[in-house]
């Protein structure tokens, strides 16, 4: 036979993904000899041995087989000299590559096999244990700490595999072929893994000789309306009966200024819900993903029955996701089948604390109990939320199971790399890699040091897994709101890196935004209508609902609400009530408009009450018609 040899690169979501083990077994059935490498973001190179015709096979399977969760982008072959014959097929170790792009993937819900390995108490190392994961499935993204993906560079380092389980030990189904741990990075057993405990209020342990001891001491606590905080994969959950109003009462009472702020719900399976609230069928395609996002259904009818009201008032539709860590199942499977309550374990606009100690303290007053890991959790991301609308994904908050995803831009791009600090309020970052877009997780109101501290962390860290040079980083942009910490973010980063900083009209961004996403391509103009909060305008007002005429290049304002005063600058966008009063204000006068709020008793639904009221309108009466010069911006 004539032995060819091959070398073939192959980029994509490939890390993570079982797709190394994927390959070496492919290429066994092929009778292929050489060697599978993973390069990080140069992704996966195999050099093989073998007839030209078997090569060829092997490479067409490749797309046909592959790992469901994989993604490949891109497969290179070349015919290489290679003067020796290859005896024997291996896996070798990692080397550090550098690509376009990042090959791998976000957190992976527990797949159905290690459900079933959870649930099989003939296997003990496994029964029971929330933490079991293999090739296919468990955390990623919140794990790795840099590329190549190895257990060595996650946070599992600190766990070693077992040599001694029965029946088989963990390193013995890393390094077995035949097994679906075959090079698993990240899963671990009840004897060489992490553990869960639970403290009381005060961080007492509460003792307890195994985790069914844990999970029912839980259960008790969520069955007799206690709240439990729950750490997790990416960060932190404060836990409560959904089906319980004085509980969820609690909680808002407890997490302070959370009147009607909707909660969202874990259900342990979708028929629990199904007389009550409308799934389509890609609703339930999307929320039963590997994903696990937060999925917004809409209410069909009376949902007491099966939720407290209070869970969502005066919303039609409610957040709902499934159980996607072992200990969501296992909570299920003591507690029954219940509706949960799954909110942010945070303190109000303070992104979720991820260490333990910092849990204790953020939550001392939130929580009754704690139901904690000790496997650390290197990036925070909270749950993505989304809803479906005309059959298509929309995405609210875009956190786990979407991170470290791109969007790529319809253009080709030269610049190797640039970075994007965003907004204020619900904040995400970004880096430019050539054409693709690399958004952070979702990173919150940074108006708060600690959220402010999150978002550099989480462009840094992007930057970091994606091998950025700084010298390959040639320009910022940032919003054109000069007040915006974020702006002045920007600024620092142009200096440290010595490049331009561009200021992009909030609106604008918006509108490039959903140019980018909609596949619009360069020299194509559309008209955007953007109707958002803040955004400063380049006339220096404040702007708030506008139609646009743009381009990737420019844009021409062709239409916009009037203006209007925001008696107490940017309060207004955050207190909607402040900004009714300006309008009405500015529209009534001050004596209409002081009786339609007497008759409405207005005053309610102010922060201060009477008081800020009496304020706004003296502040108003001073200004007369000359709102710049007394300080108050338009909108
Ligand atoms: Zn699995
Ligand atoms: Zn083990």
């Amino acid at each position: 036979m004539d032995l060819k040899t091959y070398q073939i690169d192959i980029t994509g979501i490939v890390m993570g993904v079982g797709f190394r083990p994927f390959l070496f077994n492919l290429a066994r059935k092929h009778q292929l000899t050489g060697k599978v490498l993973n390069r990080g973001n140069a992704g996966v190179r195999l050099v093989l041995q073998g007839s030209d015709k078997t090569l060829d096979k092997f490479i067409e399977d490749i797309k046909i087989e592959k790992p469901p969760i994989s993604y490949i982008e891109n497969i290179n072959v070349k015919e290489i000299e290679y003067g020796n014959i290859i005896e024997t097929l291996s896996i070798e170790k990692s080397e550090d590559g550098r690509g376009v792009s990042l090959t791998l993937p976000p957190d992976i819900a527990m797949c159905d096999d290690c459900l079933k390995d959870m649930r099989d108490p003939s296997l003990p190392k496994y029964y029971n244990y929330p933490f079991v994961a293999c090739a296919v499935c468990g955390p990623r993204y919140t794990t790795v700490k840099e590329l190549p993906y190895d257990r060595e560079r996650t946070t599992m380092k600190i766990f070693p595999f077992c040599t001694e389980a029965k029946p088989k030990s963990c390193i013995s189904e890393y390094s077995d072929f035949n097994n679906r741990r075959f090079h698993a990075q990240t899963f671990a057993c009840s004897e060489c893994g992490p553990h869960y405990q639970l403290y009381d209020n005060s961080k007492i342990q509460i003792k307890s000789n195994s985790i069914e001891e844990i999970l029912t001491k839980s259960a008790q606590v969520i069955n007799k309306g206690g709240i439990l905080a729950v750490k997790g994969i990416g960060g932190v959950h404060l836990v409560c009966l959904a089906t319980d109003s004085d509980v969820i009462s609690k909680i808002r009472i407890r997490k302070g200024k959370r009147k009607n702020k909707p909660f969202a719900v874990m259900i342990p399976n979708l028929d629990l819900i199904e007389d009550h609230f409308l799934i389509s069928h890609k609703e339930r395609e999307i929320i039963s993903s590997f994903r696990r996002p937060i999925v917004l259904l809409e209410k069909r009818r009376n949902i007491a029955e099966i939720i407290s009201e209070n869970v969502a008032p005066g919303l039609n539709n409610v957040g709902f996701m499934l159980p996607y860590s072992g200990i969501h199942h296992l909570l299920f499977d003591f507690i029954g089948s219940k509706p949960l309550v799954y909110t942010s374990g945070n303190k109000s606009y303070i992104p979720m604390a991820i260490e333990n100690d910092e849990i204790f303290k953020q939550l001392e007053n939130l929580a009754d109990y704690f139901l904690l890991h000790d496997r650390p959790i290197y990036q925070r991301v909270d749950d993505s939320v989304l809803r479906v609308h005309d059959n298509k994904v929309k995405l609210v908050r875009r956190s786990r199971g979407y991170v470290p995803e791109y969007i790529p831009l319809p253009f080709k791009v030269d610049i190797p790399a640039a970075i994007a600090t965003g907004p204020l309020l619900s904040t995400t970052g970004a880096i430019l890699r050539y054409n693709r877009i690399f958004p952070t997780q979702h990173i919150g109101n940074v108006t708060h040091l600690e959220t402010y501290e999150f978002l550099k962390d989480a462009i840094f860290h992007l930057k970091r897994l994606l091998k950025i040079k700084d010298d390959e980083i040639k320009y910022i942009s940032c919003d054109a709101h000069p007040e915006f910490i974020t702006t002045k973010y920007g600024k620092e980063l142009s200096e440290d890196f010595n490049v331009p900083l561009y200021y992009v009209a909030h609106h604008y961004a918006h509108s490039l935004s959903l140019m980018a996403e909609n596949n619009v391509q360069q020299g194509e103009r559309i008209i955007s209508i953007t109707t958002d909060g803040v955004g400063y305008g380049p006339d220096g007002n404040i702007w708030g609902g506008e139609i646009l005429n743009c381009s990737y290049q420019d844009f021409e304002r062709i239409g916009s609400l009037d203006y209007q005063p925001m008696i107490g600058g940017d309060r207004c966008t955050k207190y909607p009530a402040r900004m009714a009063a300006s309008i009405l204000l500015n529209a009534l006068g001050v004596e209409d408009a002081s009786e339609l709020f007497t008759k409405s008793k207005f005053y309610r639904d102010l922060e201060y009450g009477k008081k800020e009221l009496t304020t706004m309108i003296e502040v108003f009466k001073k200004a007369k018609d000359d709102y710049k010069r007394n300080h108050i911006p338009l909108t």
